[in-house]
């Protein structure tokens, strides 16, 4: 079988209703917390399987030998997501899967959030087992579903000088984990996944103006400041410097790195910013 771990976040959805249109509902096996989260996918015919990342128990007799896997990365900073990560991983190996895909971070990016990535990229080369590492860009989504704050200030504020950032949309990665989950020759290969082509944050602003018809800045701020408003805002002092951190990595051009592997796996253009501005903006 497919299994998918993640299968109830944002990016496991959009995997689990694509590989519906391309492979039979009872070759599908969500990995989920919470079953109730995915009753949808269980109507439909998608086999759950109940797993924490935290308790290696639950990976027990999970795969079989021959799956095809793709371990989305965890978003609990506070637990070691490396251990985690390397659960789920050591089950997988046990059991003899054919391939393990994981959701990692582009191999340019620097910033302290990329460590969990690299560390478990390793953990992954060292076990031998069959795999793809997704080095997943940014969603556009990290921008486009954060607009309240935007709109009620008339300004997109970043740390990111002028940076560029070649997002794609979430649904995009996921197609491009399908291709892999779902096709041949991908063994033992890197992909360094991004939209096609990168924005700096005065554009993302224009284009915000022009759909909203309202006047939208780019307010460039040092890192420091972004640290204040984001801990001001309520965010934990870490998260609000592991945030920071990224602009810091944007405006180094870490993250407009674009290789076009993501829309040669997928065989179609990456979304491109204005349409997921427009998505999110119709709510
Ligand atoms: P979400 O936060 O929507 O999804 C995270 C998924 O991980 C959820 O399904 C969640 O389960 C699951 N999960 C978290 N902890 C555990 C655990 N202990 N045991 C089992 N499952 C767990 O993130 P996205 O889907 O948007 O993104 C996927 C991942 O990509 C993120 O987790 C993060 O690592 C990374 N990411 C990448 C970004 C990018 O721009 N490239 C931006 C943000 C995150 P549940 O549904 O029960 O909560």
């Amino acid at each position: 079988s497919i299994v998918v771990t993640g299968a109830t976040g944002h990016l496991g959805r959009h995997v689990v209703e694509q590989l519906l249109e391309k492979v039979p509902a009872e070759q599908i096996t969500a990995v989920v917390r919470t079953p109730e989260k995915a009753a949808g996918f269980a109507d439909r015919g998608v086999r759950i399987a109940v797993a924490d990342y935290n308790v290696p128990e639950t990976f027990d007799g999970l795969f079989a030998a021959g799956d095809r896997v793709l371990l989305i990365s965890g978003n609990e900073f506070d637990k070691g997501r490396t251990g985690q990560h390397r659960i789920v991983l050591d089950a997988a190996r046990a059991a003899g899967v054919a391939l393990f895909a994981y959701t990692s971070a582009p191999g340019s990016l620097t910033a302290a959030l990329a460590d969990d990535h690299r560390d478990t990229e390793e953990a992954i080369l060292a076990s031998g087992v069959p795999h793809v590492l997704l080095r997943n860009g940014w969603y556009s989504e990290n921008y486009t579903e954060q607009l309240a704050p935007v709109l009620e200030h008339g300004a997109v504020v970043a740390a990111a000088g002028e940076g560029r950032v070649a997002s794609a949309a979430r649904a995009d990665y996921a197609a491009a984990a399908v291709a892999v989950l779902t096709g041949e020759g991908h063994e033992n290969t890197t992909y360094e996944l991004s939209g096609d082509t990168a924005w700096g944050f005065a554009e993302y602003a224009a284009e915000l103006s022009r759909q909203t018809g309202r006047e939208i800045a780019y307010d460039a701020v040092s890192v420091e400041a972004l640290t204040g408003i984001l801990t001001g805002a309520g965010l934990p002092a870490p998260l609000a410097a592991i945030l920071a951190g990224v602009d810091a990595s944007v405006e180094k051009g870490e993250l407009a790195v674009t290789t076009g592997d993501l829309s040669r796996l997928t065989g179609r253009p990456t979304t491109p910013l204005a349409e997921s501005i427009t998505l999110a903006l119709k709510g």
